[in-house]
């Protein structure tokens, strides 16, 4: 049976700020009509332009990934398209104040709250899903970066991640059912290496971050002198890595987190796509830039056979 298009009951609001701007950022979501999909407004801009969720205005994907439309800009826009997918929701107005999506706790979790607790209505018209028939592929040799997308009865997608990290090792997670999303996945948190926080910090690309939004994975011999600039940075009184090598600064809800992540951001970005897809998605090694070429190449193939 065709299932129909769903779009939330009542706006509501998320505060925080971004990430890499550490500025505050209200992002509103709003009920939008059947076949609208999602589109990102910056209402402090003046006439309000929208940007639409859609491959083809991915404009950088260096640290998230950031949409570009109409002269306007939206970064970090994963965890909270990663909340309207994961909830099979088809339509939304997302309205923001400000240049990036709040990062809160680095997960799609406070998102997933604020639109369960805004309702989710069904519409009159019938859901579209794109079925993939055939096999494709996506690869970046040189990042080691494979990804398959294949006929499956289901939207499935399977993660591997292994960075050369004695910490992480290697990781797999894997989503059966969008609905296994919420409770499986929504609420794992971004995650970052101990040297890649260092240099974001001394170039001053990483504000909003407290140590509360990022799993920060300890790669590296650290000093406490190194620590204690760490906590003092972080505000908080002390730091420790503890012997797996992560940073005491969060507990890890699952052990296979940062894998569980990489999901929860395909989930987002696959949203640029267009529209609901039906394949398993065979991921290794997987970040944003492979994630937008791959969901262009999806989307290609569904302009072309309709
Ligand atoms: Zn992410």
């Amino acid at each position: 049976m065709m299932q129909k298009q769903r779009t939330i009951k009542n706006p509501v609001t998320v505060s925080g700020v971004g990430l890499h701007t550490g500025v505050k950022v209200n992002l509103t979501f709003k009920p939008a009509p059947e076949n609208h999909w999602y589109k990102f407004k910056r209402i402090d801009l003046e006439g309000a332009p929208e940007i639409e969720v859609d491959a083809d205005n991915v404009s950088d994907t260096s640290r998230g990934t950031t949409l570009q439309q109409h002269g306007a800009k939206i970064s970090t826009t994963e965890h909270a398209l990663a909340a309207l997918v994961g909830l099979e929701i088809d339509n939304a107005i997302i309205e923001v104040d400000g240049p990036e999506v709040p990062i809160l706790d680095g997960s799609s979790a406070p998102f997933i709250d604020a639109l369960l607790q805004a309702g989710i209505v069904e519409q009159n018209a019938d859901r579209e899903v794109y079925v993939l028939d055939e096999v494709l592929s996506y690869e970046e040799p040189a990042r080691n970066v494979e990804m398959l997308a294949v006929p499956s009865p289901d939207y499935r997608i399977t993660v591997m991640v292994d960075y050369n990290s004695p910490v992480l090792g290697t990781q797999h997670a894997q989503l059966h059912k969008i609905n296994e999303f919420q409770k499986d996945f929504s609420t794992c948190r971004t995650f970052c290496f101990l040297h890649e926080l260092e240099a974001l910090v001394k170039h001053d690309l990483i504000k909003g971050g407290d140590l509360n939004n990022a799993i920060v994975v300890v790669d590296k011999e650290i000093s406490q002198d190194k620590l204690d600039d760490l906590a003092r940075l972080f505000n908080k009184p002390s730091v420790q890595v503890k012997e797996k090598g992560i940073l005491n600064n969060v507990q890890l809800h699952f052990q296979n987190e940062p894998a569980r992540h990489k999901l929860l951001d395909i989930v987002g970005d696959f949203a640029l796509v267009g529209m609901p897809i039906q394949c398993h998605i065979l991921a290794a090694r997987p970040g944003h830039a492979a994630n937008v070429e791959f969901a262009r190449k999806i989307k290609e193939v569904i302009n072309v056979t309709g």
